[in-house]
């Protein structure tokens, strides 16, 4: 028997892999899935996996072209799906249909949910009983994973940030990726679109006018009208680990990355992908496979560091983007080039 514990995208996900393996599993969390309006930017094998192991699966946007901009540099680099022999370049997918559509599909039920005084943070599971109930123990608890500590995980603190999520009527049909020194965005286009900013923690004071927007963007985009912004703050964090104990971490309890990079969700996917290749779990063989994992997310940890705000991987970054197309499709699209 698996236990999953927490049900956010990653717990649910791996329990559809579950249920499409037919390994026994119980989800441990402590409230059915929560709401989330925010949209997920996937990429093509994020999307595929998804289709396979939950064939209702559909994307609410498909973007056939991409321009990322580096502000104050002579540089635009533009992607096009058919470059790539590709329906799509990326695919926005609501987190709240996907998490309403792995529920059903999971037989969710409450049997399977042990209630949790989540609030008064209480250890989920005592880690040496649960190693006894269960066989292995999937940690899907999120950024600040309480499994993570019981285990003693190391993890690796970077900077602090602040994403700015803002709800916007967009006129484009292209996803556009802009840096500048201090602020990464993004634009999701659409009548429902988002602009997400990223940034030091400094942005927190920050509230974008449609104006300031527009001049941060190409002109060219056709912003039309903006809603009230979300603030989210985030650490970013990398475990040195994924492994102890028969317990497995996996998506941000791993791995804390700011969501701008859109990289969290696609970043699970490819370590379920990964253990997708198991036809059975055993200890031996999770432990193989978490050293995998574990390489993969430092590799990707290095790759963030380059978007963050370190100076001189920041630079090398931003040279490496001018000369160098595929580093930045993989990095921004395709995500995984460790697979
Ligand atoms: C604004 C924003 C935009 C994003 N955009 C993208 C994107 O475009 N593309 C992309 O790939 N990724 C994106 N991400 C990242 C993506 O949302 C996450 O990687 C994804 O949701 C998976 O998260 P998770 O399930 O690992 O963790 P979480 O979503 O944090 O879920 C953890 C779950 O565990 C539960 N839990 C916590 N503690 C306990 C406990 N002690 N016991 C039991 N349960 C517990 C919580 O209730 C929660 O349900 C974005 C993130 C944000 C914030």
């Amino acid at each position: 028997m698996i236990a999953i514990i927490g049900n956010g995208l990653s717990g649910l996900s791996f329990a559809q892999l579950c249920q499409y393996k037919g390994w026994p599993y119980e989800i441990i969390a402590p409230t059915q899935p929560g709401s989330n309006s925010k949209k997920l930017l996937l990429n093509h094998q994020s999307l595929t996996l998804l289709k396979e192991i939950c064939p209702d699966v559909t994307p609410d946007h498909i973007y056939d072209s991409l321009t990322i901009n580096i502000k104050n540099k002579p540089c635009e680099i533009n992607f096009s799906a058919s470059d790539y022999d590709l329906p799509g370049i990326a695919y926005a997918v609501s987190y709240n249909r996907l998490s309403e559509l792995f529920s059903k599909k999971i037989t969710y039920t409450q049997a399977h949910v042990h209630r949790l005084d989540y609030s008064q943070q209480r250890p989920v599971l005592n880690m040496s009983n649960a190693s006894k109930k269960y066989q292995h123990v999937i940690a899907c608890d999120g950024a600040r994973s309480t499994i993570r500590s019981q285990l003693g995980i190391k993890q690796n603190k970077g900077a602090s940030g602040v994403s700015i999520i803002i709800p916007a009527h967009i006129n484009s049909k292209t996803l556009h990726i802009q840096f500048s020194q201090k602020v990464t965005g993004a634009i999701l286009p659409g009548e429902n679109g988002q602009i997400i900013l990223s940034g030091t923690s400094a942005l927190r004071q920050f509230t974008p006018t449609l104006q300031e927007l527009k001049q941060f963007f190409p002109e060219y985009i056709d912003l039309v009208s903006i809603g009230t912004p979300i603030y989210i703050s985030y650490q970013r964090a990398i475990t040195h680990s994924n492994y102890a104990h028969n317990c497995l971490l996996l998506g941000e309890s791993a791995l804390s990355i700011p969501p701008i990079a859109a990289q969290g969700f696609n970043h699970t996917l490819a370590q379920i992908n990964h253990l997708a290749e198991l036809d059975i779990l055993t200890p031996e063989s999770i432990r193989k496979k978490s050293t995998y994992l574990a390489q993969m997310n430092q590799q990707l940890w290095q790759e963030m560091a380059i978007i963050s705000n370190h100076p001189f991987l920041r630079n090398q970054f931003l040279n490496l983007a001018q000369h160098s197309q595929f580093l930045t499709r993989q990095l921004f699209i395709f995500g995984n080039r460790y697979a």
